[in-house]
């Protein structure tokens, strides 16, 4: 049972806090965009006035007091980046996954549906986030990153802590192309006819690379459901897709805080 501390702008995982590690996952309200950005869209690609995303950024900032805060241009791929010489705030191209060892530097993840994948490694003290949607379930952008994180921190799965954000859930999950999409690996998490429960494809990739299950969060939010999150699938039906980026962030706390 994941158990949820929420405020106004933002949602926080009992199960995944940490006294080395912070972390949030922000959902539409409390930000300066108008409609169909309302309010706290926080994507520069999307068509939303530059102005507003540099505000409700900066809100993100102060709310998590990041020194940096580190994005990534998300293109349903499988790079990653090392943000292990930051100096300023950046968005990274064409990446979907950031990894740090150093304090102070936030993650984002910018996402309508699909999933950010956060991990905390406090024995090695490193952090990752992940974009996951379909496309990246189906890449294994998760085993790719903890396998980097091995590689760059020496961290061990075993160890490692684990938060799925607020995200498509089997409610919303359908693919009707799913045979010519989705491996059969995937077959049995179809809930019903055309739908999948990618909620439950993370937990078991997760495991499936080492997290032991008790470390592993999932916030179990459909945000297409609610209307406290940007949705993609749901701005489809509205308004033709035009909606904003929902965001969530990982931090690591310097070691004094522990
Ligand atoms: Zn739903």
């Amino acid at each position: 049972m994941v158990c949820s501390i929420g405020t106004d702008d933002k949602q926080i995982l009992a199960e995944f806090n940490s006294p080395g590690c912070s972390h949030a996952f922000f959902n539409r309200h409390g930000g300066v965009g108008r409609a169909p950005f309302f309010s706290k869209n926080v994507s520069f690609g999307v068509g939303d006035d530059a102005a507003a995303v540099r505000e409700n950024r900066r809100q993100v900032k102060r709310s998590l007091q990041l020194d940096r805060l580190i994005s990534a241009r998300q293109v349903h791929g499988e790079a990653i980046h090392c943000a292990d010489a930051a100096t300023g705030d950046e968005e990274i191209d064409e990446v979907d996954a950031l990894i740090t060892d150093r304090p102070g530097v936030g993650l984002m993840i910018q996402q309508a549906d699909c999933q950010a994948v956060l991990l905390h490694d406090p024995i090695h003290r490193a952090i990752a986030a992940i974009h996951c949607g379909w496309r990246g379930s189906v890449a294994g952008i998760i085993e790719k990153t903890v396998a980097r994180m091995q590689g760059c921190f020496g961290s061990e799965p075993a160890f490692l802590q684990a938060a799925v954000s607020p995200s498509l859930g089997p409610c919303c999950g359908e693919f009707v192309n799913y045979e010519a999409e989705l491996p059969q690996a995937f077959q049995r998490f179809q809930v019903r006819e055309n739908y999948f429960d990618f909620w439950e494809i993370s937990r078991w990739q997760l495991q499936e690379c080492g997290v032991k299950a008790a470390s592993i969060a999932v916030a179990g939010q459909c945000t297409v459901c609610s209307s406290d999150y940007f949705s993609y699938r749901r701005a489809c039906r509205e308004n033709s897709g035009r909606t904003g980026r929902n965001c969530s962030v990982i931090v690591l706390r310097p070691q004094t805080d522990r």
